[in-house]
């Protein structure tokens, strides 16, 4: 069993008491949400922060909220995916994130993990998420400040891998976020945009922002389906991911379809199918294939994750049209 390394936990317990905190503790410290993701790597010493500042306590970010009038769902950053999955209005508004939150890790993990530490949840590699002792064998890749890739040879960036579930069924719906920036300013942004595309450094969050809320607008109009492929069916990482959203037009056809794709590059990949299947039937088999070939076509996986990458580039298209094969026309 490895050791965490020495350092300080605080754990605010209101929103003003944590502002203060990230001030004091400027760039010296990592957010902690439920820890799933970050506590391996601390012990893996991946990062190595003198502080952590736990979310954890902090009520006011553990909500979710419908309002009819604007059809909006709210869902606080602390909120845990286990409350999602138990979540009523979920259930009725936005299933397809039950599916998206089930399909992470297992229950024991499920149940202290957050939306909030999904959506920040770091890019990942076979030669990154690994030990001191076995990182210290090979050379300072670009992910640790160093000047190569060791995955990718003679490759001019980091290409860690985006492989947090959520996220990509929340894109597909044009989810926002609320961040509390480092002015102390509440900014919305929709989620597509949080994303860099870059290994190294994968969102735009700086030094001490964070994610307040995830805001999903319009919902009742919204279709959106989620499916995943991963090696053990237990508990794995996705080897990718595809969520697929649309509105169904007056004559139940496809109406604004949207694929983002999960773990085959290093953001959430977005492919607009409108040019495709914009009007088309649920069982018009030559749009769905194009739209399946589209879809391999886009995504860049590479040799740094599990799995092959040719059989993740197979598995996206293949996932697709498993979503479409289940609608009901
Ligand atoms: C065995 C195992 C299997 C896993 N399988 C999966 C999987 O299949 N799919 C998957 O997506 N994930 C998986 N994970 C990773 C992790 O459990 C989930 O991504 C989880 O949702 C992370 O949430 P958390 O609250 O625990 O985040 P934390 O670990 O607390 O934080 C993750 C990152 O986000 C930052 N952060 C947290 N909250 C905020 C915030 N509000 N604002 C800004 N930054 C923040 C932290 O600083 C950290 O960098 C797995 C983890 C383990 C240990
Ligand atoms: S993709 Fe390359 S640079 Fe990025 S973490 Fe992996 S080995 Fe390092």
């Amino acid at each position: 069993m490895r050791k965490l390394p020495v350092f300080e936990v605080i754990q605010p317990e209101t929103e003003e008491e944590l502002l203060l905190f990230r001030h004091k503790y400027h760039d010296r410290f990592m957010f902690s949400s439920g820890g799933t993701g970050l506590i391996p790597e601390l012990k893996k010493r991946v990062y190595s922060p003198e502080v952590l500042i736990s979310l954890q306590k902090i009520s006011d970010y553990d909500y979710i909220l419908y309002d009819q009038a604007t059809d909006t769902l709210k869902i606080g950053a602390t909120t845990k995916l286990k409350t999602i999955i138990n979540s009523d209005l979920i259930e009725k508004y936005f299933s397809g994130l039950i599916d998206a939150a089930k399909s992470v890790a297992m229950p024991q993990v499920r149940n202290v993990a957050t939306i909030g530490g999904n959506i920040c949840l770091d890019t990942r590699c076979l030669f990154f998420n690994q030990s001191y002792e076995w990182r210290r064998g090979i050379d300072k890749c670009y992910k640790f400040g160093g000047e190569k890739c060791n995955a990718v040879k003679g490759g001019k960036r980091c290409f860690a891998v985006f492989a947090a579930d959520i996220p990509i069924i929340l894109i597909s719906v044009n989810a926002k976020v609320k961040i509390m920036n480092e002015l102390d300013e509440e900014v919305v942004i929709p989620l597509k945009e949080f994303y860099t595309g870059k290994g190294k450094k994968p969102n735009i969050l700086k030094e001490g922002e964070f994610i307040k809320e995830i805001i999903i607008e319009n919902i009742s109009k919204k279709e959106a389906f989620f499916k995943k492929f991963r090696l053990r069916q237990s508990i794995d990482f996705p080897a990718c991911s595809v969520a697929f959203s649309f509105d169904k037009d007056s004559n139940g056809k496809f109406k604004n379809p949207v694929a983002v794709l999960g773990a085959v590059d290093s953001g959430p990949v977005f492919v607009d199918l409108k040019g495709i299947l914009e009007g088309k039937n649920f069982n018009d088999d030559e749009a769905i294939e194009l739209s399946a070939k589209e879809l391999e076509k886009r995504a860049k996986p590479v040799d740094n994750f599990s799995s092959t990458p040719y059989y993740r580039k197979k598995m996206v298209g293949i996932l697709f049209k498993k979503i479409v094969q289940s609608l009901e026309s």
